[in-house]
């Protein structure tokens, strides 16, 4: 049974981090600690311009509940938000848009770009259309389809989870994530 079929049929604690146990004790590391609480208390900020927006009113609907994942408290504000989730066309007058939003999120932040229209125009194949939103901020996930089913949605949020339960305290300030950043021409 996959892990989203699971938590599909029952509610399940967040699994523990690994570490070592015995009779009144657990120790882990607090990099793990912080992990687990993050990956199961990620807020989203949807930025939904067009059709891929209803997939995600679904995910977030009873049917498929994205509360069952820690993440039922979307966030309107960037400054209170820790996922961005990009879904529809994103208009080349948008971009700067799109991007002050990013800009505006506090770190550790991540992307996740939904469908074939935020991840590459998908079929605006036109001058007016950003050809991907990787042109502008960096991409953590990438959900394909034209639109995604709402399972899909969730399975790019489980990645992210993924994601965000192994991230190392170090990386956002190694050199790497800044050229990264550098290379986007953000700060
Ligand atoms: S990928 Fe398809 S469904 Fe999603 S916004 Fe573009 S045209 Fe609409």
């Amino acid at each position: 049974m996959s892990e989203l079929e699971v938590k599909r049929t029952k509610l399940e604690m967040a699994k523990m981090p690994e570490g070592m146990e015995g009779p009144g004790f657990f120790v882990t590391s607090l990099e793990k600690v912080v992990g687990m609480a993050r990956k199961n208390s990620i807020w989203p900020l949807p930025f939904a311009t067009s059709c891929c927006g209803i997939e995600f009113m679904a995910t977030m609907a009873s049917h498929y509940d994205l509360g069952r994942f820690g993440s039922e408290r979307l966030s309107f504000s960037p400054r209170q938000a820790d996922l961005l989730m990009v879904m529809g066309t994103i208009a080349k007058k948008m971009g700067p848009v799109l991007k002050q939003v990013y800009e505006q999120m506090a770190e550790p932040r991540w992307v996740l770009s939904v469908g074939a229209c935020a991840s590459s125009g998908g079929i605006f194949d036109t001058y007016s259309v950003l050809q991907g939103i990787d042109r502008i901020i960096p991409v953590d996930v990438y959900v394909p389809g034209c639109p995604p089913r709402p399972e899909q949605i969730l399975d790019g949020v489980l990645k992210i989870q993924e994601l965000v339960e192994n991230e190392s305290f170090r990386r956002r300030d190694s050199p790497e994530y800044k050229a990264l950043l550098n290379s986007y021409g953000i700060e």
